[in-house]
């Protein structure tokens, strides 16, 4: 593809956005950039250097001497902190639970955004999160907001957990997936909301192939008319 073109995934935890992202990344052969991961990443390292995640000055005092590098490894995607890998360790369930009090914090955000507005510099790009389309690339070409039922969401999340071999309750998983969304719905920095010019698609009766044919049909689109 000779044209740049970003597309910006957006929408609450677990609608399926990363699956998604990272099909589409392979084939139109771009780059995919995992925000969430970012936040995940630093998350786990504030905890682990047990900082107070309710304490904005010394997050970002830390946030500032941690690099977060995002690395494909032939079909997988490595996420680095301070060169250690911690791709599986980010997804566990204490990071799940604090990242959006950590995400919250507008000295964060700003750092992060700054960040990610790098990596998608002068490229083409897959980047999904909670505020690509409305803060972080608020150009980008196509913009889609990926929803689903909570019940439906926790059911996938239940079901990742269970190909991962961690046991998890369906109840507990809904309750913490409402949780993380109210909080990310009802911060006051870049709080998550569809673009006024995203496209939005409720996944919750669709496969994931049928999310990617949509979006593609978006990207085409977007490509004839350009
Ligand atoms: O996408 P994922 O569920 O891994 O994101 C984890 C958390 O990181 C979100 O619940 C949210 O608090 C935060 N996040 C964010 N902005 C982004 C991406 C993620 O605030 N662009």
């Amino acid at each position: 593809m000779s044209e740049k073109i970003r597309i910006a995934i957006d929408g609450p935890a677990a609608a399926g956005k990363s699956t998604v992202a990272k099909k589409i990344a392979r084939k139109l052969s771009i780059v995919y950039i995992d925000t969430g991961a970012m936040y995940r990443a630093f998350t786990l390292k504030a905890i682990e250097c047990g900082v107070d995640l309710e304490d904005e000055n010394s997050l970002v005092e830390l946030l500032y001497e941690t690099t977060i590098t995002l690395k494909e490894n032939g079909k997988e995607q490595i996420i680095l902190l301070d060169g250690k890998d911690v791709t599986e360790a980010i997804r566990s369930q204490v990071v799940s639970n604090s990242v959006s009090l950590v995400a919250k914090h507008p000295l964060i955000r700003e750092d992060m955004v700054e960040r990610q507005r790098k990596l998608a510099e002068n490229k083409s790009v897959v980047m999904d999160g909670r505020d690509i389309g409305t803060n972080v690339l608020p150009h980008a070409e196509v913009k889609i907001f990926l929803i689903a039922s909570v019940e439906e969401r926790a059911k996938r999340r239940y079901s990742e957990n269970k190909r991962r071999g961690i046991a998890s309750d369906l109840e507990q998983l809904k309750a913490e997936l409402k949780e993380r969304d109210n909080r990310d719905m009802n911060r006051e920095t870049s709080p998550l909301i569809q673009a006024e010019d995203a496209i939005a698609i409720d996944t919750t009766e669709l496969s994931i192939d049928q999310v990617v044919a949509e979006i593609l049909n978006e990207v085409n689109l977007f490509l004839h008319k350009s």
